[in-house]
């Protein structure tokens, strides 16, 4: 498939006959007018039109399924090339628009609190199923990243610091002004904090912002909690942290999930401004979204307000709203979850009907 080439690649793939410019077309035909078909490329003259058409496909992901909740958040199960399903979450707001992209086909990590982690890891995305994420959403929605304010958050399925080769062409091809002009600042990568690759992530001259999923105060709640956490303990993780080199317009992230009785003390809160009070820095706090098999209960919305009037004595703290939990589109939900035909909004049913997509359930 095409997407996933850079302009470099595409000028390799059409080969020295062909004047630079001509891959430079194809590139902003991908990237910036986003066809679903090369036959589409007009500017191009007609043989190699058919040429590429005929030898190529874009290789955009297919709507296997659309789950759409009465928020207005779209949950999209993406079919791949190779029959795989991936999911992807549109969630609108009257100013922007927010995506939530994946970087891999489930997650080898483990959390306890992810449905996502049940999945295990199937593979990683290439470069080109990450941005075709952006892309079919921009399609879909009708879309202009140069006219709309659109947000790419990498906190779908996945851990994209365990794909990060991928996820760094993928950055530099979304972030391209030439392409698909995502703005560097709305582009955000969330990691469960894989201490080594977020050294090298700092060394990448292209690269989205950075949120670390921290969640507990201690190493031992967090090991509870992300069994992997044991080979990066915090004192590490902060440090890496501390050695990142923002951007003079660029603040950390920290997330920080609530459970009830696990993590969601007043001690909790001061630790955690202690902790990150030297950094520049912000706290998005996340009261967990249940799920069948995860073992944990939310917090009390009065415990959550307590806490986030704790950690703002010391530096900025917001609470993430739930987006999408009844169609399962909310943070650590994306499990392929399949709806019965009655909690589904109809809308979504008769659209995707009308685009004969395959209508057996996900698993
Ligand atoms: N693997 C990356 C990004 C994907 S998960 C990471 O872990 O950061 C995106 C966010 O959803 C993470 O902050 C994760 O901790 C959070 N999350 C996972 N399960 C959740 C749940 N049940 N409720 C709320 N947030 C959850
Ligand atoms: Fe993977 Fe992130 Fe879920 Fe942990 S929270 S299992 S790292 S997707």
């Amino acid at each position: 498939m095409l997407l996933g080439l850079d302009a470099a690649e595409l000028a390799d793939l059409l080969g020295p006959e062909h004047p630079r410019f001509r891959a430079q077309q194809v590139y902003e035909a991908l990237y910036r007018h986003r066809v679903a078909d090369l036959a589409a490329v007009t500017t191009l003259p007609t043989a190699l039109r058919r040429r590429l058409a005929a030898d190529h496909r874009v290789g955009l992901p297919e709507v296997e399924r659309r789950y759409d909740s009465a928020d207005g958040t779209r949950r999209y199960l993406l079919r791949l090339e190779d029959g795989r399903t991936v999911e992807t979450v549109f969630m609108p707001e009257p100013s922007r628009a927010t995506f939530c992209i994946s970087t891999q086909v489930g997650c080898p990590v483990g959390c306890r609190f992810c449905m996502t982690a049940a999945l295990g890891l199937e593979r990683n995305l290439s470069a080109g199923e990450i941005v075709g994420q952006v892309l079919l959403l921009l399609r879909e929605h009708g879309l202009e990243p140069g006219r709309d304010r659109i947000n790419v958050v990498m906190m779908g399925q996945g851990e994209p610091l365990l794909n990060l080769e991928a996820v760094l062409k993928a950055t530099r091809l979304l972030v391209d002004p030439r392409g698909v002009g995502i703005s560097p600042r709305r582009l955000t990568l969330s990691t469960v904090g894989i201490v080594p690759k977020i050294h090298e992530l700092a060394q990448a001259p292209v690269r989205p912002k950075l949120a670390v999923s921290l969640h507990a105060t201690t190493d031992e709640v967090r090991c509870r909690l992300i069994p992997i956490a044991r080979k990066y303990p915090l004192a590490d993780l902060l440090a890496a942290c501390r050695a990142y080199p923002l951007r003079s317009w660029e603040r950390l992230t920290f997330e920080y999930l609530l459970i009830r009785d696990v993590n969601d003390t007043d001690r909790d809160a001061r630790r955690l401004a202690s902790l990150l009070g030297q950094l520049r820095a912000k706290v998005n706090l996340i009261p967990l979204n249940p799920g069948p098999d995860i073992p944990f209960e939310p917090p009390d919305p009065e415990r959550v307000l307590a806490f986030q009037a704790r950690v703002r004595r010391v530096l900025p703290c917001f609470v993430r709203k739930p987006r999408g939990q009844d169609v399962y589109a909310a943070c650590g939900q994306l499990r392929r979850m399949a709806l019965d035909g009655n909690r589904q909004a109809c809308g979504a049913i008769s659209t995707l009907a009308s685009r004969s997509v395959k209508r057996t359930m996900p698993e």
